[in-house]
């Protein structure tokens, strides 16, 4: 079978990617019969990504918005950043996949059910049922992609994500609250309220725990549970982002199989919706430059400087400087769009830097 545009995973970045490409055949593969399974997101996005979603896709897709971040280190203290506007927005999901694909489906041929593997050449798909040679391929097929493991040999490496949503007792429901903890196994956990007795409890980690933890670490935020409505999670990618995405100029990467995942939060939406306009651009003319550019200039380097400082402090057993970002905050350089662009925090942070070896002493003895 002869295809022009194959673009493997019906995630936000395959779903996007349709959306974005005008000019070509496409022909949508997805290895599970419906849109948005597995559910695994917690859904957080920032100011940026919040207004391309609204303009884009549907205002009705955001519904819950934050005025106030808390970060709170175990052991150590806790501080909450208060905005007089909203800072960061849960976005419905899978709703947004189902919109996006309400979208494009009247566009595209959409093969469901079919696992999509890599063929003798990066524009050879196989599948059960399926040879097909394509013009060219998106691999838009997650944080297990395999045509990452075949073309550049690289295993994957993920975290876990797990979360519940969970009937509680009162809590701020405009708050956000973030718990660094690496402690074993377990690296971080957020409460995402969604009304005043209902909230999403999850963490990441190593490996998976537990269902119980989630309970403890609500009760260590002096929260209840009194009933849960759901469990669901997934894989949180922590590979190093691909240098170039794109393989032998006809094999595009995009979203978690390179990963476009901000490791600070586990946040992979905010470069998915930027770059995809860019990806579809190059599909369109068939060259591949300029989303390699736009992939450079835009994410790359970004990325890259969050790896690097996600590993430094995981390393230390200490995860965001919160007495810095405390003082950045007092002087007024903690800002509104700072949630989408994380490294940005890297960079205001690095001149206050001299002073972190005596503050991780002082930690280390803390904690010890
Ligand atoms: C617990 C958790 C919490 C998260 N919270 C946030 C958050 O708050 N904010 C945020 O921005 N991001 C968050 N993320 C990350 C975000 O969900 C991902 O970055 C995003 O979903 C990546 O989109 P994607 O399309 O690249 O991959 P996916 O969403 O994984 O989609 C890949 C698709 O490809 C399909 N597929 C895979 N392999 C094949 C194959 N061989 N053949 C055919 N189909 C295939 C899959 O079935 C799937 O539909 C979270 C992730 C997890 C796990």
């Amino acid at each position: 079978m002869r295809k022009d545009l194959c673009i493997v995973g019906a995630g936000p970045a395959g779903l996007l990617t349709a959306l974005h490409v005008k000019e070509r055949d496409i022909t949508l593969i997805e290895e599970h019969q419906k849109i948005g399974i597995p559910k695994h997101c917690a859904g957080l996005v920032g100011l940026e990504t919040k207004k391309i979603i609204e303009k884009e896709l549907s205002p009705r897709l955001i519904d819950h918005e934050y005025n106030e971040i808390e970060f709170n280190i175990l052991g150590v203290g806790k501080h909450a950043f208060h905005f007089k506007e909203p800072v960061v927005f849960h976005v419905k999901r899978p709703l947004l996949e189902w919109k996006l694909f309400d979208k494009v489906s009247s566009q595209i041929e959409f093969l469901s059910k079919v696992k999509a593997k890599p063929g003798e050449t990066p524009t050879e798909i196989h599948s059960k049922n399926y040879e097909i040679k394509c013009q060219d391929v998106v691999a838009s097929d997650g944080v297990l992609s395999l045509f990452r493991e075949r073309y550049f040999k690289a295993k994957p490496c993920y975290l876990i994500g797990f979360q519940g949503l969970f009937e509680t007792n009162y809590i701020i429901d405009k708050r956000i609250i973030v718990t660094y903890i690496n402690h074993n196994d377990l690296l971080f956990h957020w409460i995402i309220p969604f009304d005043e007795n209902l909230v999403l409890s999850g963490y990441m980690s190593r490996k998976t725990l537990p269902k119980s933890i989630n309970e403890k670490l609500l009760a260590l935020n002096g929260l209840k549970p009194k009933g849960v409505a759901e469990f669901f999670g997934g894989l949180i990618p922590c590979s190093h982002p691909l240098k170039i995405p794109v393989f032998a100029n006809h094999l595009f990467f995009f979203g978690d199989s390179i990963p476009l995942v901000k490791p600070y939060t586990g946040g992979g939406l905010y470069y998915i919706f930027k770059l995809a306009p860019e990806l579809a651009r190059t599909l369109d003319k068939n060259d591949p430059r300029g989303y390699v550019e736009a992939y450079l200039s835009q994410s790359y380097f970004k990325l890259k400087a969050e790896h690097f400082m996600t590993k430094f402090f995981s390393r230390t057993r200490y995860w965001l400087p919160v007495p810095i970002l405390e003082f950045i905050e007092k002087i007024g350089l903690f800002r509104r769009d700072d949630y989408d662009k994380h490294y940005k925090l890297l960079f205001k942070t690095l001149p206050f830097m001299p002073f972190l070896p005596s503050y991780l002493f002082w930690l280390r003895k803390r904690l010890a």
